[in-house]
């Protein structure tokens, strides 16, 4: 039987790639990395360098924690989810002193929490915020917090593992100064690239020797001045097989133009939800200009194990809740190619596994979806 993955990472990898395996310093392997770059500044509109590192997400912020912060700096930790949970616990382990702001999960950041702690702790030196909270389903308005904070304040470092290729990032339009993302959600690709980006202005800090290079590995001065090269290259071995994945992941997007791509993940998360709704199921984010168009969650306090287990008797793997929200919540990620036919594929699945677990749901679901489908046409 097929198995499908609507999982918010691993996603199936609509081009397989040719798991070619280069040596990462023949000047085969610069041509594709500068190719690479190339796409990952086009698809964030910048013309800073993009890092690609070995390993998954949490390296990548570990990255920006190791090089950005020092011990006993003060740094302000906005969390609405699990992410942004671990993205201060990186901080923390990086030496810094914490000032939470938490966000109930469900709920997004506004620009208001951030001036609020900002003004309160002039003295903080980074700021954390999480773009697309994966674990809620949650995506904060970062282009509108962003507009509301001073550029001489802290170094804004922004969790994008999970926004980056599914829906708008763009760091230097934006003005953050780190972001920091991976290779096996937005990106379509297997899990191992991270990916790390850096303001001018936090270049310069690195620069000047500011902060401490707390890291040898994640030596970010170290992997640009190797990207800088005639030949560019990694300083260290990096995932040769995959970037020719995510070569052609990154093709596939921009043929297609961001803008189409973004606009077609949010027109599937809206389909999906729709026929959610119809058939009685309660988003788990009441907010829908904060649902993301990535990941879709909806609330199932008392059958949410039940529901998952019977669509993997049928090939279908969903995710359920982190943390607080263990159990009580079902995740379906819309990061793949994927379009009508198997949104449609999911969705009869989900009514099959509700009907299974005595839920009674409504049967107009497709027709609904439909509508929402096809209000979503150019
Ligand atoms: C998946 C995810 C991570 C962790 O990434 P790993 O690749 O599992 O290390 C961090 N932040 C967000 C928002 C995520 O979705």
């Amino acid at each position: 039987m097929n198995r499908y993955l609507f999982t918010p990472g691993p996603v199936p990898i609509p081009n397989e790639g040719a798991a070619a395996l280069k040596s990462h310093r023949e000047p085969g392997f610069s041509v594709q990395f500068e190719k690479i770059q190339g796409s990952l500044r086009k698809l964030m509109r910048t013309d800073q360098p993009v890092l690609l590192l070995p390993c998954s997400g949490t390296g990548s912020l570990e990255a920006l924690c190791l090089n950005l912060i020092g011990p006993g700096e003060k740094v302000i930790s906005v969390s609405c989810g699990e992410f942004g949970l671990r993205f201060r616990d990186i901080a923390r382990s990086a030496g810094a002193e914490i000032i939470p702001v938490d966000i109930p999960a469900g709920q997004g950041v506004r620009s208001n929490h951030v001036l609020s702690a900002l003004e309160r702790y002039p003295d903080a030196v980074a700021l954390l915020l999480t773009h697309n909270e994966t674990s809620t389903g949650v995506m904060n308005p970062l282009e509108e917090i962003m507009g509301s904070v001073n550029e001489r304040g802290p170094l804004v470092l922004v969790d994008g593992v999970s926004s980056l290729g599914a829906m708008p990032c763009f760091p230097q339009d934006w003005n953050f100064d780190g972001l920091a993302s991976c290779s096996q959600k937005g990106l379509l690709t297997p899990p191992g690239i991270g990916v790390v980006w850096l303001s001018e202005r936090a270049w310069r800090s690195l620069e000047k020797g500011d902060r401490k290079r707390g890291s040898y590995y994640f030596d970010l001065l170290r992997h640009r001045e190797y990207l800088e090269k005639d030949n560019p290259q990694n300083p260290f071995t990096p995932p040769v097989s995959l970037l020719a994945t995510l070569e052609g992941s990154l093709d596939l997007i921009l043929e297609q133009g961001t803008t189409e791509w973004f606009r077609k993940k949010r027109r599937l998360a809206e389909t999906f939800m729709a026929g959610m709704i119809s058939m009685g199921l309660e988003p788990f984010v009441k907010e829908s200009a904060a649902r993301s168009p990535g990941v879709s969650s909806l609330l199932l306090p008392s059958s949410a194990g039940k529901v998952k287990d019977e669509l993997l008797k049928m090939g279908i793997v969903v995710s359920g809740g982190q943390g607080e929200m263990k159990g009580k919540i079902l995740r379906f990620a819309h990061y793949s190619d994927w379009g009508w036919p198997e949104t449609c594929l999911l969705m009869g699945s989900i009514f099959a596994a509700l009907d299974r677990s005595g839920l009674k749901p409504g049967p107009e679901y497709i027709s609904q979806a439909w509508e929402t489908w096809k209000k979503g046409e150019k």
